[in-house]
């Protein structure tokens, strides 16, 4: 194989879409079996099933900006809502949508870091070209 071939082929992007729906589902972008975290948020070194490196990724705050994206945009227009057609009490607005807002975000952090992690393997950012 000449240099030419080599650079070609790990700069190819990898497969987007099943990528993704293995980092939704919080498991490895490159073999969708083996889990991606350890814990809550901890991403793993290598994955378990295929050995794929996984320590290089770059999420960094972007989970959390695309999680108060999500959750800002379904509990705001869902607010309005509840108000003006149920008119509930001050409180129980304020306990049921604090309660529906963190558990929605506790929900999609990790789903939203699976997702980043995949994409940035996709597209070979961050070292994740290097690894064969
Ligand atoms: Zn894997």
């Amino acid at each position: 194989m000449s240099h030419a071939d080599t650079q070609t082929t790990q700069d190819a992007d990898r497969p987007m879409k099943p990528a993704i729906w293995a980092g939704l589902r919080r498991k490895c972008p490159n073999c969708a079996k083996g889990s991606l975290f350890t814990g809550y948020l901890k991403v793993v070194d290598t994955c378990d099933n295929c050995g794929q490196d996984l320590h290089h990724h770059r999420a960094d705050d972007g989970p959390a900006y695309l999680t108060i994206l999500v959750v800002g945009h379904l509990m705001a227009p869902l607010i309005h809502i509840v108000f003006t057609q149920f008119r509930p009490e001050a409180w129980v607005m304020a306990l049921g949508f604090t309660t529906g807002c963190v558990l929605l975000a506790l929900y999609l952090l990790p789903r939203m870091k699976g997702l980043v992690v995949a994409i940035q393997w996709a597209k070979r950012m961050h070292g994740f070209g290097k690894s064969a």
